[in-house]
């Protein structure tokens, strides 16, 4: 058993920018890249396994010859790989959507809902996102401002801050605006309700596809009523500090600081690691295990044990 590199996917939708190449490292030939997918075992994008005995698997191949319990017995309840987590650069704004919740997700076409979370990681001054209604509206006055094009005007718009953490509960509308880099962490789905595009074209030249009776269904029509954080402060530890962004059942994400650190992963769930800066190694009882810098991603089966990571870095570290 052992910490696995991962190879990550890159998506070129239309409203990306190059940072995630030019500053993340990131690798594509598409002409830019709007979303990396760091860690998931997602048909539509996975992570493939870069060093040890799985070398060249999919995170999902890996899961179906190791056997679950690498994933940790926290994930048992669930029947795939949970989580799903990217970084994503929006030089453009994205469309206005929102994700069903588990029940309404099996109910219409399979599959599962979304709980995300967001992590503002760069942003241009002024920049900001919407974020539910600024007030409680009706289903046909909804309905109303997506014909006519004004949604805009009764949605909470924030402004956004590096570090900021936003928690978006399925049936939260939602936006990522211009200019802004972030990590998402999010329940392993690909289901949204695209509601308003802002008139653009796809890269066919149509209009990219709306689902607008399946929003009305799920969306809440009111101000959105979930934490904005991070959850907690920053904790000095032995090495490292670090500082709770979100706890919820599906994903804890913590964001450290590390010079030296001790880490476990026990029986209970396997570690993320994502790089958001600097660089650093991986060391099982002193020995190297490998080496991480900005941009990459490490998994670290459950029950590997203690480890330590030690360098000048800054990592996303997610549990389940
Ligand atoms: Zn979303």
């Amino acid at each position: 058993m052992q910490p696995m590199k991962l190879k990550t996917a890159c998506k070129d939708y239309i409203w990306g920018g190059n940072r995630l190449r030019l500053e993340y490292g990131q690798q594509s030939d598409a002409d830019r890249i709007a979303e990396s997918w760091m860690l998931s075992a997602h048909p539509d994008g996975p992570s493939v396994i870069e060093n040890g005995d799985y070398k060249g698997l999919t995170l999902q191949e890996y899961l179906q010859k190791a056997g679950k319990s690498v994933l940790g017995t926290d994930c048992a309840r669930f029947p795939d790989f949970p989580v799903l987590i990217k970084l994503i650069d929006a030089k453009d704004k994205l469309s206005i959507q929102v994700h069903p919740d588990d029940a309404y997700a099996r109910e219409h076409g399979g599959g599962f809902g979304k709980t995300e979370m967001w992590y503002i990681l760069d942003c241009e001054p002024g920049a900001g996102l919407y974020y539910g209604f600024d007030h409680e509206i009706s289903k046909e006055e909804f309905a109303r401002r997506i014909n006519d094009g004004t949604l805009e005007e009764v949605l909470h718009r924030a402004e956004v801050h590096p570090g900021d953490m936003f928690f978006i509960k399925a049936g939260t509308l939602h936006a990522i605006g211009a200019g802004i880099l972030l990590a998402e962490v999010q329940q392993n789905s690909n289901l949204t309700y695209r509601i308003y595009d802002y008139g653009r074209l796809g890269k066919d030249g149509k209009p990219r596809e709306l689902h607008i009776e399946q929003a009305k269904d799920v969306t809440q029509l009111k101000p959105a009523d979930c934490p904005v954080g991070p959850q907690g402060s920053r904790e000095e530890k032995n090495g490292y500090s670090r500082i709770l962004l979100a706890s919820c059942p599906i994903f804890t994400v913590y964001d450290m600081e590390v010079k030296e650190a001790e880490l476990n992963a026990d029986e209970k769930s396997f570690h993320s690691l994502i790089c958001l800066d600097g660089k650093a190694d991986l060391l099982k009882e002193g020995n190297p295990v490998l080496s991480m810098k900005k941009g990459e991603s490490v998994f670290v089966p459950a029950g590997y044990g203690s480890y330590t990571v030690k360098g000048n870095c800054r990592l996303l570290h997610t549990t389940v």
